[in-house]
């Protein structure tokens, strides 16, 4: 992995958050319009496609305890957990002595001993799996709330800017999570 993976997945989680972000100030702003049907459809969204997400991020969790990914299961943490521990490895496997291989002294990717080779392998994996939650979230998310949210503009007929830029960073965040689900298809 390079510094251009290591800045596609740094700006992919930004995206993430401030997506999730607006779609919640989105939710309070239906709420104080009262909108009572498009706030109840948008936190229904948010609700519903976070437990869904989860489910996928805490299975790429592995290493975690039972009870510790309980309450990421119902929390947006665990998806924040697992971008925090990708960017990490990420770190980790570009720079310093970590990275290299004891014996050899090359970066373990270019190294031809078993232990290299499985971490490389465990490295392949991890990354692909992390790319298939992106791109679950963009499908389970991104995707529903992007619909609903263009819908309720046309519906109203009003276009307030906290909602453009909701819409826009859905459709940014869901262009990640496609970018994401080509790695995982261009390796297989
Ligand atoms: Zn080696």
């Amino acid at each position: 992995m390079g510094i251009v993976q290591l800045f596609t997945l740094a700006l992919s989680f930004i995206l993430y958050l401030v997506d999730l972000g607006t779609d919640v100030y989105l939710a309070i702003q239906h709420y104080k319009n009262g909108d009572l049907l498009f706030f109840i459809t948008t936190v229904a969204v948010i609700g519903l496609s976070t437990v869904l997400v989860n489910i996928y991020a805490i299975r790429v969790l592995k290493t975690i305890p039972w009870y510790l990914r309980a309450i990421l299961f119902v929390s947006h943490l665990s998806m924040i957990c697992l971008f925090v521990s990708e960017i990490r490895r990420c770190v980790k496997e570009n720079h310093g002595n970590e990275a290299q291989c004891g014996s050899s002294r090359k970066h373990f990717s270019k190294c031809d001993c078993d232990g290299c080779r499985s971490r490389l392998k465990e490295s392949v994996e991890t990354s692909l799996n992390v790319s298939f939650v992106r791109s679950m979230e963009t499908f389970i998310e991104a995707v529903p709330q992007w619909l609903l949210q263009v819908y309720i503009m046309i519906h109203q007929q009003s276009y307030p800017w906290y909602a453009v830029i909701s819409v826009v960073l859905s459709f940014a965040s869901l262009l990640f999570g496609v970018v994401s689900l080509e790695k995982i298809t261009g390796c297989t």
